[in-house]
């Protein structure tokens, strides 16, 4: 499966001393091997693995875990991203509130439905079940069984063959009978039809529910994607119910959907039970693809780790004077890492005060990097060398110009006056402390 072949591909880089080009390159088309081998669109595929490779070339290896290990955590970053993040719930809004389920015959609506409705009726809400798979008669038997199972009210006309009648009659029937939520079982076909693609767009436009959502069986591989594909053109829905996943699944569907339609996965069903359902993590369908428990949390430690180490080493240039444009940019990187910009650029010594009229967001800080990034390294680290023509040079260098140059050398002159006032402040009031 998925993990234990991704689990091949780390294996290139374990006991290696560092995440160089070479064997970043060799690791990254192992694990694309491994999501087209699972159903990954190929597509979707590269473009996430060409976004690990950039991310992992930019890493420095950390002191505690191994190029592996940081690997898999990079890779778990974007696999959680590429299939959207956070958790996203379904919408539930309106007099009555209605959802709408679309999908292809035997990718399990009617179970989901089932489900869905003891879902929402455990959170205390009234629901009704809609039965308007108007084909097969034995659908509303199939729905009404399962309604009395989880003890929700199965609204349906035997006689009756429109489907846009039928959920606007139950929706009325709702608001009479004090229901709160409607959910809508639709009829599918066997494979992507233009009849049932009719119908399910008039029964939406009827009625507008506040959440349609498509259910797929994700043991169709890349027909999944292609089927959402069409249903979305159609049906612009909210959400995806990603269905079988207890089976043999390869598990890809859920990684390409997500980044072929844009629309999130909102429920996992994982079995035929009414208990199998689940909503969708991100993160721990990541986790689950990946296979690996404790990796994430101690490459989280690691670093930490690093970045402690790091603010202790740069104190101690500070302590020394010997702050230079390394240390500028290491501390740049580390508050760009940290997030709250505002906040943490006046923890800084100097800093708050040389960026005070910067609006600050990382774009401010591009120009700042671009320029530190010309420098030589002798020059970074020995600001001092930095003369009018040398100063032309890094402006033409790095797209800006000589008085942007000119404002970051004198940005950082008075941060480095700041930390040698503060330096000897505390040296004289550690004199004073040391005299009492
Ligand atoms: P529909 O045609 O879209 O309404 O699909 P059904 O709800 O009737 O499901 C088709 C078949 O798949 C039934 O035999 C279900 O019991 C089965 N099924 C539905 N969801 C799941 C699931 O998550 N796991 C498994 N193993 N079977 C499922
Ligand atoms: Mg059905």
């Amino acid at each position: 499966n998925l993990s234990t072949k991704l689990d091949r591909a780390f294996k290139t880089l374990k006991g290696q001393g560092s995440i160089t080009e070479i064997n970043v390159a060799a690791t990254v088309k192992e694990i694309r091997r491994a999501l087209v081998d699972a159903d990954v669109n190929y597509k979707v595929a590269k473009e996430v693995t060409d976004k690990i490779k950039d991310e992992a070339m930019g890493r420095d290896v950390l002191i505690s875990v191994s190029p592996g290990q940081l690997m898999t955590k990079i890779v778990y970053d974007e696999l959680t991203q590429l299939m959207g993040g956070e958790k996203q719930d379904i919408v539930i809004k309106g007099e009555p509130a209605v959802v709408l389920l679309s999908g292809l015959q035997g990718s399990g609506k009617t179970t989901f439905a089932g489900k869905l409705a003891s879902h929402i009726k455990k959170q205390g809400r009234n629901v009704l079940l809609v039965a308007c798979d108007v084909y097969r008669p034995a659908a509303i038997d199939q729905l009404k069984v399962l309604g009395e199972q989880v003890g929700v009210e199965v609204y349906s006309e035997p006689e009756n063959k429109n489907p846009v009648q039928i959920s606007q009659n139950a929706i009325e029937f709702a608001r009479k009978n004090n229901k709160k939520v409607v959910i809508i079982d639709t009829a599918g076909r066997l494979a992507v039809d233009e009849q049932m693609m009719a119908e399910i767009e008039q029964v939406k436009r009827a009625i507008n529910p506040s959440e349609t959502l498509f259910v797929v069986d994700s043991m169709t591989g890349q027909d999944a994607v292609n089927t959402a594909k069409t249903f979305n053109d159609r049906l612009n829905f909210d959400g995806v119910v990603l269905t079988k996943l207890d089976g043999d699944s390869r598990g890809g569907a859920a990684l390409s959907i997500r980044a072929v339609v844009e629309k999130p996965i909102k429920f996992i069903s994982t079995g035929e039970k009414m208990e199998a359902l689940d909503l969708f993590y991100p993160d721990r369908m990541a986790q689950r693809i990946l296979g690996m428990g404790d990796v994430i949390s101690l490459v989280e430690r690691a670093q930490q780790q690093f970045d402690e180490e790091e603010a202790k080493r740069i104190n101690q240039k500070i302590r020394k004077n010997q702050f230079n444009f390394d240390d500028f940019l290491s501390q740049l990187e580390q508050i760009k890492k940290m997030g709250n910009l505002k906040d943490l650029v006046g923890m800084i010594p100097g800093m708050g005060k040389a960026l005070k009229d910067v609006e600050i967001d990382d774009d401010a800080f591009k120009p700042i990097e671009a320029i530190i990034k010309s420098m030589t390294p002798k020059e970074r680290a020995q600001p001092e060398l930095l003369n009018g023509s040398r100063r032309r040079r890094l402006a033409k260098g790095s797209g800006t110009d000589i008085q942007q140059v000119n404002n970051l050398m004198k940005q950082f002159e008075d941060m480095r006056k700041v930390m040698r006032t503060m330096n000897k402040m505390s040296q004289t009031k550690g004199g004073m402390q040391q005299m009492a």
